[in-house]
């Protein structure tokens, strides 16, 4: 990872405890910037965070948080000012999965995944994107007021039955995304996302775990290997950078052509 790309520059990763966000928080502060991890219930998991952003020289602080209540939203985005004087990158990365048939889902089942993986989402870009246009920055100018990436999904496009509550949020958050970016330009402030595909981390554990989940996970895996969170931490690194100032409004797809439907490719 290339030193210094993000210096300068401060980040709030949520659900950086493990996974994609932990590798997103890491890469952040190899690059530079100083970061908030944020966690929701796995203190022990953003101190190993913390830890191995400091060993590399850089600096992190981490907040607990939940991010569906808009009360700990705002003291996120309050945390990275007061401490670090400023926020320029949010990554809105917490999600969970709450598998079910839809003929059996509960309501709660339901809400829990669209309180976290949407209106999380909302409550965070809200609280930065408030922060962010209070910075005035020329339109020719070749860098942004502020950096919002959503970790979204290869499901905001490919159907998963048994997981409506999840292709929802994720869905949803595709449009927020863009509604977001149209919206928030005139600030200079750039929102992107990111669609990962097939990633290990313990919200698939069960699947990659076993011969048979490997095999299967591979089968939908153009590119022959299933992704880890470098894959993905590499991709937020360069997109919080001025290198893609022109970018916003989009998303990446970043799931080895898992998106290429490859059961038609025979
Ligand atoms: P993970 O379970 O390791 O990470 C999810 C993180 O979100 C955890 O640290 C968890 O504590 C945190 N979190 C959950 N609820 C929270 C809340 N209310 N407030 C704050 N934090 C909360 O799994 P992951 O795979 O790293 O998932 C990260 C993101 O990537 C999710 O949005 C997920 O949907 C998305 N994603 C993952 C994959 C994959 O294959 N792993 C693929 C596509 C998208």
């Amino acid at each position: 990872m290339e030193e210094n790309k993000l210096k300068g520059k401060v980040a709030l990763v949520t659900g950086a405890s493990s996974g994609i966000g932990q590798g997103i928080a890491i890469a952040m502060g190899h690059a530079g910037a100083k970061v908030v991890v944020n966690f929701h219930s796995d203190e022990d998991g953003a101190r190993d965070t913390q830890k191995l952003i400091e060993d590399a020289g850089g600096e992190a602080i981490t907040a607990r948080a939940d991010v569906s209540k808009a009360e700990d939203a705002q003291k996120l985005i309050d945390t990275a000012v007061e401490h670090f004087g400023r926020l320029d990158i949010l990554v809105n990365n917490a999600g969970i999965q709450k598998d079910q048939e839809f003929l059996k889902m509960t309501l709660e089942e339901w809400q829990k995944v669209i309180d976290t993986n949407l209106t999380g989402h909302f409550l965070c870009a809200q609280a930065a994107a408030r922060e962010f246009v209070k910075r005035e920055v020329k339109p020719e100018e070749k860098t942004s007021a502020g950096n919002i990436i959503f970790i979204s999904s290869v499901h905001d496009i490919i159907p998963w039955a048994g997981r409506v509550n999840y292709t929802a949020a994720k869905g949803g958050l595709q449009m927020m995304m863009k509604s977001l970016a149209q919206e928030l330009a005139k600030y200079k402030v750039r929102v992107n996302a990111i669609s990962p595909g097939a990633i290990k981390t313990d919200i698939n554990r069960k699947e990659w775990e076993t011969e048979e989940g490997r095999k299967k996970m591979l089968s939908q895996i153009p590119y022959g290997r299933i992704g880890e969170p470098e894959d993905i931490a590499k991709v937020a690194v360069w997109l919080a950078t001025d290198e893609a100032d022109y970018i916003t409004g989009s998303t990446l797809y970043v799931d080895g052509g898992m998106t290429l439907y490859p059961s038609f490719s025979e």
